[in-house]
């Protein structure tokens, strides 16, 4: 029977490449937003990837999102915390709600999400955890103290929770993604993308939101099986962590 996973914010951007590419891999595959019903909505029937709402800052709204995808879907053997926000400050003028925007979402909706589907998988001696992170929580960046440290602590998470799940089936992965382009990054300053960001990165252009796509299929499979507590890098040379 075909695994089921499912993607965190994975209805645009880079979630939206994984569901797809998940579901050409053969899995069953649910994605999940908080924003636009529409948009996902056009997603779900441009594609045909069932689509839930929650926000990944919510415990309860987690547990029972994922109590709603396992009764629709089966129980759930992938889990990509693909879900991420910014919002961008120098710090000397960063606000509480900023910080703590951030980190609800970057670090403590992994948290949350990871929680509901743990025991699961644990009872079950099989499962996938995929976080993807960022070149910036492995380097820092001017600007994203709060993005920054949200994403170094998804690093910590994924390390400890690898050697807790690695004698009960379940491995545990990170991928930083250098600049990927989505709307996350079309939001950046056009002059600041050719002027500043553009020159940094070796291979000369933005990734694809497919090429972090390929690596979460890898990490889901049973030939990565022996990769735990892993940062994969994918970020055209800007940085060698
Ligand atoms: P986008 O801004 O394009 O998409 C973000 C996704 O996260 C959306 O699907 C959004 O849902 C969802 N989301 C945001 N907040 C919540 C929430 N509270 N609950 C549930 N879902 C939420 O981002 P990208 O595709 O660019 O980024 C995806 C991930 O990759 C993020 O974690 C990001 O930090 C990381 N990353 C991106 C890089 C890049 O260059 N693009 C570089 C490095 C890391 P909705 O569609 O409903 O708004």
């Amino acid at each position: 029977m075909a695994r089921t996973a499912l993607v965190s914010g994975g209805t645009r951007g880079i979630g939206a490449a994984i569901a797809v590419a998940l579901r050409e891999a053969g899995y069953t595959v649910g994605a999940t937003y908080v924003g636009s019903d529409d948009a996902a909505n056009e997603f779900r029937n441009r594609v045909g990837i069932p689509v839930f709402k929650w926000s990944v800052t919510d415990y309860e709204a987690c547990g029972e999102g994922v109590a709603q995808v396992e009764a629709e879907l089966g129980p759930i053997d992938v889990l990509v915390n693909n879900a991420g926000i910014t919002r961008d400050a120098m710090f000397h003028k960063m606000t509480p709600a900023q910080w703590r925007e951030v980190i609800d979402t970057n670090l403590t909706g992994v948290f949350n999400m990871t929680h509901c589907v743990w025991n699961g998988m644990r009872e079950r001696r099989f499962g996938r955890v995929i976080n993807i992170s960022s070149i910036n929580g492995q380097k820092g960046q001017a600007g994203q103290a709060n993005y920054s440290a949200a994403k170094a602590g998804d690093l910590g998470l994924t390390k400890a929770l690898a050697q807790e799940g690695a004698r009960v089936g379940i491995t545990v992965n990170a991928i930083c993604p250098g600049y990927i382009g989505t709307d996350m990054v079309r939001a950046i300053d056009e002059k600041v993308l050719n002027e500043r960001i553009l020159p940094l990165i070796p291979v000369g252009r933005l990734g694809e939101p497919e090429e972090i796509a390929r690596c979460v299929v890898f990490l889901a499979s049973d030939d990565a099986g022996f990769i735990t507590g892993a940062t994969i890098s994918a970020n055209g040379g800007q940085y060698f962590a």
